[in-house]
């Protein structure tokens, strides 16, 4: 089978899903492909969700020029999109003399890259802030402008913005090679056939290096896969810490940090391990410790009793340590967003909006006269006063059933998560799109509810409702048609 369209991005993470959204405000026939089975399933989806505020770059990199102009624009965009987000804060605490020097440098370079709302501040002041620090912090730069958000429900909501406005997207599509043609643009193998088009653009993560390489041999680009683990603990009863929490960043990344999440859990993490496999996000007994050592420094107090779940992400960290942006060298017609590692979420809309500008220019692509506006997702249920919620059983009695009750998710949202633009077809992407089977059961009582309305809403047969795509099956048969059916299969 053959597919043809104008523009063609590989990646449906927030980098893909967000210039998908730019773009398709230009009239251009635009496919997104990715070999996952939902949007944000490579490190969108497993990071830190914080909105940093651009004090770690190094002044006059990509990264400091983006991340400073994304976290600008992520209130707005999130209360356009409706995405959790908040402008909470961060402390980077230090612990000697040396730690102090370094707070030094990142305050410097806050101010280099334009960074407003930042000083250093004592032991004892970021105690008066932050009670739970350690004794042994000395001092602290403060952040007033760092934040928080839902990774995965902003690249959600960037893709349904993109598909509303004609974007077609493409689950477990696996894209191979790219080649361009003698006739102008390029030919892309994927397993489900080849593609032909106009433009071709690489965001593929933790594989645009492969992608960029194929095309620019003699530019080669090198990605090494640095994992991140993570805890998740439950919503505390009281916020043992309101702000981000780093401590001082390494040649690894940004270390490793407490922060509340933008739904109220808290997060410890990530580790930094250079791995070989693009794929592998295990989470190891030695990463998880090596979280914890650093944890304990932060807060030595806080307990990990209500840990609800351990996850990992990989960051895609090229070896010239900046992001490369822009058309491939050579090929008219290719563009790629290559090693967007941290703050490659922070900066992601920024990129989107400077890439499209340019593909648009250069391209000759003209903007559409009329575009869909955005509809926000339904306010959560959970979320809405009791007069609010009574209100939205009148409506719509599929309000009145409660599927999970940790999160309290109601069917009625569990059916607009299956009917959104970019519609939820497995048990994880209704639980990133509502929150069902997030909580401390962690989808133990919810799933099969779940799976029977997503099977009803959708029309996929119950059997083949899966936890995640691929081969993750729930159920193997039924009490009369038993489990050789999906042997067979
Ligand atoms: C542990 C960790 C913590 C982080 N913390 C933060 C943070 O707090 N703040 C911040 O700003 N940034 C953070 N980041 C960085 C941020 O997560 C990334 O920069 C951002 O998610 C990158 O988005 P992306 O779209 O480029 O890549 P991805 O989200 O990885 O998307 C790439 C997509 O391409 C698809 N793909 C790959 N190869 C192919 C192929 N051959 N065919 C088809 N599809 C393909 C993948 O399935 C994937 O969906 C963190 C990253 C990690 C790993």
């Amino acid at each position: 089978m053959e597919n043809t369209c104008d523009i063609l991005i590989v990646g449906a993470g927030v980098v893909g899903c967000a210039l998908a959204r730019e773009l398709s405000r230009y009239s251009a026939s635009i496919a997104v492909l990715d070999r996952g089975s939902d949007a944000a399933e490579g490190a969108s989806k497993a990071n830190s969700g914080i909105v940093h505020a651009g004090y770690d770059a190094v002044p006059g990199s990509l990264k400091a020029k983006y991340n400073v102009e994304g976290a600008n624009m992520f209130p707005t965009l999130c209360e356009t999109l409706g995405v959790p987000y908040s402008p909470c804060g961060a402390l980077v605490v230090g612990f000697s003399e040396e730690d102090r020097g370094t707070l030094d440098v990142l305050l410097d370079r806050g101010l280099q890259n334009g960074v407003p709302g930042m000083r250093i501040i004592s032991g004892d002041e970021a105690r008066d802030l932050e009670p739970n620090l350690n004794p042994a912090v000395t001092c602290a730069l403060l952040v007033s402008t760092s934040g928080i958000v839902s990774p995965y429900e902003l690249t959600f909501a960037l893709a349904d913005d993109a598909a509303l406005n004609g974007v077609s997207f493409h689950f477990d599509v696996s894209v191979s090679a790219v080649k361009p043609l003698p006739v102008g643009g390029y030919l892309v193998k994927t397993s489900r056939g080849d593609w032909h088009c106009r433009l071709f653009i690489n965001c593929a993560g933790a594989s645009s290096a492969d992608l960029h390489n194929q095309l620019c041999p003699g530019v080669p680009l090198k990605i090494t896969h640095r994992r991140g683990q993570y805890y998740l603990l439950d919503r505390p009863k009281e916020a043992p810490f309101s702000r981000t929490i780093f401590q001082c960043p390494s040649a690894m990344g940004k270390g490793v940090l407490v922060s509340p999440t933008a739904h109220g859990n808290v997060l410890l993490g990530p580790s930094a391990e250079d791995i070989d496999d693009p794929l592998d996000t295990a989470v190891t007994q030695s990463g998880l410790d090596s979280v914890m050592d650093r944890v304990r420094l932060t807060l030595p107090g806080l307990s990990i009793r209500t840990n609800i779940t351990n996850f990992s992400g990989l960051r895609a960290h090229e070896e010239g340590g900046d992001f490369v942006i822009g058309p491939v060298p050579g090929c008219p017609g290719a563009y790629e967003t290559v090693g967007i590692e941290s703050p490659g979420l922070s900066s992601a809309p920024a990129i989107a909006r400077a890439l499209s500008a340019r593909i648009a220019e250069a391209e000759s692509l003209s903007p559409k006269k009329i575009c869909v506006p955005y509809k926000k997702p339904l306010r959560p249920f959970r979320e809405m006063t009791p007069e609010e919620q009574q209100e939205a059983i009148v409506k719509d009695p599929r309000y009145g059933t409660i599927i999970c009750r940790c999160e309290v998710i109601t069917e009625a949202e569990i059916v607009a998560a299956a009917h959104r633009p970019v519609p939820a077809r497995s048990i994880d992407a209704v639980k990133r799109r509502t929150r069902a089977g997030m909580g401390r059961g962690q989808g133990g009582f919810c799933s099969p509810r779940v799976a029977d309305i997503l099977s009803r809403e959708t029309g996929i047969p119950l059997l083949d409702i899966t936890k995640n795509g691929g081969e993750s099956y729930l159920l193997t048969g039924t009490l009369t048609e038993p489990a050789e059916r999906r042997n067979q299969a």
